[in-house]
């Protein structure tokens, strides 16, 4: 539904721009994920108009990347990003430059677009201007780079890297000379900065065929020139079901790694909320595929890291005896006989009182130790008998 409306939303605003003389047609993804029968992401709209025209025509805009060409529309049913048909001038460092040339004609305009299957227009009345074989390369299932590939990677050297990731997500293969392209410019991927990298990798590990991500990287030999290890990892990341979150992505890269640690995880930038994650789903790893899960195991990590423990055991091959299944990590994980600390009917408090000792790192150590007695279900949540159980100890 979502999409229904932005599409309405570019439909009216190529309309009103029609009105004011303008050309304007929808570019991009939306025209390839249309002509897939998928979802697109975002429906943007290309127009020879200059943003100052389109801020003219339009009572309501934001500009959010004026630099680039681009006017946000504000169109009741959903914002619209209107972009001057352009060129991107000259290429410095193997980068996307910022500067662009507006340019007047649409043809212009899509040859400087990265993929034949991205360089398709559509216009108000639904007709595909399709000028590089967009449309064949989408039946065939092919990524094909816009003019001559080598020159093209040459240019802007993420557009290799995006070549890989339009392949694990669409499920396309990339073709021929395009990949020779990448293997022969492959070392220019170091003109990038690795945040934008690193936001490729996001795409890869939450899309489809992560698989032919992962293998493309490393037959093309784009893998000598990014951090981590790629080798012999394509047959397993077959295995791999991907979820929204990235992070689950980078467990299983980590997991592959000959360190089998988060180290990479630095040299990619991720985020400590993913390097705890990550870290988390390592050792709750660690500890099911070598001595299995304790209650104390099952009480400590949430719900999402233990299931992708466990289905990184069966990605890996790995026998363990239990859990059999993700239903009971579930039935395990909730009937625990406390689900927080703050559960525990007694605190550091009752232990001094009890025990009259100073403070000290016993504290925890007998508050841990109290847990554990209650989660292996030795022991009773209950006042008088953890009392009874601690003074016992205390005598032995
Ligand atoms: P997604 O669904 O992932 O957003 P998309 O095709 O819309 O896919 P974007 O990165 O949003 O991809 O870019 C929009 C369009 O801009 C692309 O379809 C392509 O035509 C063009 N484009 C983007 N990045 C480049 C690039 N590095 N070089 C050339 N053209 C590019
Ligand atoms: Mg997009």
């Amino acid at each position: 539904m979502i999409e229904q409306t932005a599409w309405k939303a570019a439909f009216d605003v190529i309309a009103s721009l029609e009105e004011h003389g303008y050309e304007a047609v929808i570019v991009g993804g939306a025209v390839r994920d249309s002509l897939r029968g998928h979802q697109a992401n975002d429906v943007d709209v290309a127009t020879n108009a200059v943003p100052e025209e389109v801020k003219t025509v339009f009572k309501r805009t934001a500009d959010v990347g004026i630099a680039h060409g681009t006017v946000l529309v504000i169109h009741p049913l959903s914002p619209v990003e209107v972009t001057t048909y352009r060129t991107e001038g000259t290429y410095q460092d193997h980068r996307r430059p910022d500067q662009v040339n507006f340019v007047s004609s649409l043809a212009e305009d899509l040859k400087r677009r990265d993929f034949t299957i991205n360089a398709m227009a559509m216009t108000g009345h639904q007709e595909i201007i399709d000028l590089f074989g967009g449309k064949e390369d989408i039946q065939n299932g092919v990524i094909r780079a816009v003019g001559e590939p080598v020159e093209r990677f040459k240019e802007d050297a993420l557009r290799m890297l995006r070549a890989i990731r339009f392949s694990s997500q669409l499920g396309f293969k990339i073709e021929k000379a395009t990949f020779q392209a990448i293997s022969k410019q492959a070392q220019d991927i170091h003109f990038i900065a690795i945040e934008r990298i690193k936001a490729e990798f996001d795409k890869i590990f939450t899309s489809e065929h992560p698989e032919k991500a992962i293998q493309n990287i490393q037959q093309s030999g784009l893998a000598k020139f990014l951090p981590g290890d790629f080798d012999q990892q394509s047959a397993i990341w077959e295995k791999f079901r991907a979820s929204k979150e990235s992070w689950k992505g980078w467990a299983l890269f980590c997991l592959l790694q000959p360190s089998q640690d988060i180290e990479v995880l630095r040299a990619y930038k991720c985020s400590n909320y993913e390097k705890k994650q990550v870290e988390n789903i390592l050792i709750a790893y660690q500890l099911l595929t070598s001595t299995g899960w304790t209650k104390k195991d099952y009480f400590t990590f949430d719900i999402e890291v233990l299931t992708i423990a466990y289905e990184f055991s069966r990605v890996l091959g790995k026998t363990v005896f239990e859990p059999k299944s993700k239903l009971e990590i579930e039935h395990i994980k909730s009937n625990l006989a406390i689900q927080h600390k703050s559960d525990l009917v007694i605190t550091g408090h009752d232990l001094l009182k009890w025990s009259s000792k100073k403070s000290g790192p016993w504290l925890k150590e007998t508050l841990d130790q109290i847990l554990i007695e209650i989660l292996e279900n030795r022991l009773l949540n209950e006042r008088q008998q953890i009392k009874e159980w601690y003074l016992n100890e205390l005598t032995h």
